[in-house]
This record gives C-alpha cells, sequence and structure tokens, in this order.
C-alpha cells in the first residue's frame, strides 16, 4: 500500500515537471514562429531583420538550456535501479563542469577516500543531471573567481555527497524558495535546475540540505543510502 501512494506521488512528480518544462518551451518556440512568418513579408528592411534573427537565436538558446536542465527526465523513464560508483561519476561531474569553470576563474577540487570506494543506487544518468544541474548553480553563484569543492564520503550506512561554492550565497528566504519551479534570480534562469534535482534526489531516497551565507558561498548536503 505504501508502495503505491509513493508511486503515485512520483508520478505526479514527473508529470508536473513535463506539464512545466512544456509551458515554458511553448513560449520561444511561439516567439521564433511569429519572427519566421514576418521573414516571409518582402517590406521588412534589413536592420528589423537582423533584430528578429538576433531574438530567433536566443529564444531557441533559452529553449535549450530549458531542455539541458530537464534533460534526464525527457527521457522515458523505466525505474532503472543500477549500482552507482561514486567515484566514476564525481571525475565525469568535473569533466563537465570543468569547461564552464574555466571562463570563469573558478578551480574545481574533487576530494574523495581513496582507502575504499563509495556505492549507491539509482538511475545513473539521473543522477548526473541532479550533480550537474547543483554544480552548474555552484559556478554561476561565483562571478569573481572562486572554488567549487566536490566532497564525498561514507557515514555509518550513507553516502554523502558535499558540494560547495565560494560565492554568492542565499538568505534563508532564498533557501526556502529552492526547488520551487520557475524560481529564478538570473537574468536568463529558468528556475527549473533545482527542482529537477531535488525530484531525482527524492527519487532515489537521497536526503538535500542547504547551508548558505550570503557573500561566503553554499554547501549543499547530499545524502544516500549507501549501496
Ligand atoms: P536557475 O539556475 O535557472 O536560476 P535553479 O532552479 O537552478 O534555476 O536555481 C534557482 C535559484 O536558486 C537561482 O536563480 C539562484 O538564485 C539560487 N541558487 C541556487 N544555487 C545557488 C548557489 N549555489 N548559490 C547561490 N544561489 C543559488
Ligand atoms: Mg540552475
Amino acid at each position: 500500500m505504501q508502495e503505491e501512494v509513493s508511486k503515485s506521488e512520483k508520478m505526479k512528480m514527473v508529470s508536473d515537471m513535463a506539464a512545466s518544462v512544456a509551458h515554458e518551451i511553448r513560449n520561444p518556440l511561439t516567439t521564433v514562429r511569429g519572427f519566421i512568418q514576418l521573414f516571409g513579408s518582402e517590406n521588412l528592411d534589413k536592420d528589423k531583420r537582423q533584430l528578429y534573427q538576433k531574438i530567433c537565436l536566443e529564444e531557441l538558446d533559452r529553449a535549450q538550456v530549458i531542455i539541458t536542465d530537464y534533460l534526464s527526465l525527457a527521457k522515458p523513464d523505466p525505474e532503472i535501479i543500477e549500482k552507482i560508483h561514486i567515484h566514476e561519476e564525481i571525475s565525469y561531474l568535473s569533466n563537465v563542469l570543468l569547461t564552464y569553470a574555466n571562463y570563469n576563474n573558478i578551480q574545481i577540487n574533487a576530494i574523495l577516500p581513496k582507502e575504499h570506494l563509495l556505492h549507491i543506487v539509482g538511475d545513473r544518468y539521473k543522477f548526473r543531471q541532479a550533480l550537474i544541474n547543483i554544480g552548474k548553480n555552484a559556478i554561476e553563484a561565483m562571478y569573481n573567481g572562486g572554488l567549487l569543492e566536490i566532497k564525498a564520503y561514507k557515514m555509518y550506512d550513507h553516502v554523502v555527497i558535499i558540494i560547495s561554492d565560494t560565492g554568492i550565497g542565499m538568505t534563508a528566504e532564498q533557501i526556502k524558495r529552492l526547488g520551487t519551479p520557475y524560481y529564478s534570480t538570473k537574468e536568463k534562469g529558468t528556475g527549473l535546475g533545482t527542482m529537477v534535482s531535488f525530484g531525482i534526489i527524492k527519487k532515489m531516497n537521497g536526503k538535500i540540505d542547504i547551508k548558505s551565507e550570503q557573500g561566503k558561498g553554499t554547501e549543499c548536503n547530499i545524502m544516500f543510502p549507501s549501496a
């Protein structure tokens, strides 16, 4: 019985996310469609044409960002349960974030136990998506460079992953709003990244706890049952 409840909860979560993403992608598509129609008109001067083209490209880029934030959930969802090797995933994450970090003068430091391996279970690709979204936010919070630290260790029968940054930080009020759809303080933000990440972590029986101080940085503590 309990199993059924949680399954329908999960279904609802996924369909809520799908609905909000569909809504967000429809806007740029509608805009681009309108401009393409305008391109067909004969009395459109060169400046206007260039401006409209610029807007089209920006809108398409925006749709792309939305899809990227949502990536794992856009895939069909047969529940995949596999062993996830934390060492491998953290090195993958560091590599993915590296190009992004580089042009912002940000250093990435990964700290993992040398003496033993860490494992959890779940869908590896979704797990990646959850960490990438959190890591991206950490990088985006450091305007003038800084340090992104990714740490993992075992605590009793759990695996703890900590992603911390030396960025702008958040107020208690802002922390509370994290994970709610469309909450974004960025000019080109989607407000979907944390919602997707939190959803994935919850689905993997994980817990997330965020500590932050304005002007100092943010620490994202994620805990999963160890496998
Ligand atoms: P987006 O990144 O598109 O704005 P997210 O859902 O990923 O959407 O994040 C929502 C908001 O949470 C961000 O706009 C930002 O204000 C805040 N936030 C998330 N992570 C951090 C962080 N590490 N440091 C500071 N603010 C953060
Ligand atoms: Mg984000």
